[in-house]
């Protein structure tokens, strides 16, 4: 080893009942739920994609803690996004939908936080979304669950509620690709390999938080997220 700078630390996910979860890469899927589709102005009906947050824009929060997020720069409008997150504990490319649920290691409950006003105005000049979706603590994140202990998960309630208002509501089962058709689609794309994380959309009821509210994210059999937005 002859690292010229100090080497940056590996960003981990704590597993429930112990262990951490090494992240490699953080896959996003826009627009899986038609409800949410059609509440950012879509018909519902165009094929989910893809996009990316750097592995360090993980927030872990601990089972049972209230977690907390700074207000980010530069957005005076901060969304919630509630998603199931798959983690890859085996690797691989053109998997088949299949035999997707052998490459799973588990899931947890996560929050695709996104500067709206930031990514609205890269959408209407065409151009990446990155500084709306890919910012420092954008994908703040519970314990791990082993799917050992879940079992494959294809239905469920997913919601969020702030300061105690159901604010998203949705189920599982409502995902345009389920987990297996994105992990066969992602994987005619990239690569896939242990470490990596997938965050598989948002049902419908996005919105603004601001400093001082509670966000709590749950999805059934995965308990709840629950996380503090701090002024920034
Ligand atoms: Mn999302």
């Amino acid at each position: 080893m002859n690292h010229v700078i100090p080497v940056p630390p590996q960003p981990t996910v704590p597993v429930l009942g112990g262990g951490l979860f090494p992240v490699r890469r953080i896959y996003c899927v826009g627009r899986n739920y038609a409800e949410h589709a059609q509440e950012m102005g879509f018909t519902g009906r165009e094929p989910p994609f893809f996009f990316l947050k750097p592995a360090d824009t993980v927030l872990p929060v601990a089972d049972g803690v209230i977690g907390e997020m700074a207000y980010p720069p530069l957005t005076a409008n901060l969304h919630h996004e509630i998603e199931l997150v798959v983690a890859i504990g085996i690797g691989g490319r053109n998997i088949k939908a299949a035999d997707a649920v052998r490459h799973i290691w588990g899931y947890a409950v996560g929050l695709d936080m996104t500067r709206r006003d930031l990514q609205n105005d890269m959408k209407k000049q065409g151009r990446p979304w990155s500084i709306g979706k890919a910012f420092d603590e954008s994908a703040p994140i519970g314990p791990l669950h082993a799917i050992g202990r879940t079992g494959e998960l294809n239905r469920g309630a997913i919601t969020l509620s702030v300061n105690g208002a159901q604010r998203q509501s949705g189920d599982l089962s409502d995902l345009i690709w389920n987990v297996a058709e994105t992990i066969e689609t992602l994987s005619n794309a990239w690569t896939l390999q242990a470490g990596d994380l997938i965050f598989t959309g948002t049902p419908s009821g996005v919105g603004a938080v601001v400093p001082g509210d509670l966000l709590e994210g749950r999805i059934e059999g995965l308990g709840s997220l629950q996380l503090r937005i701090k002024q920034g």
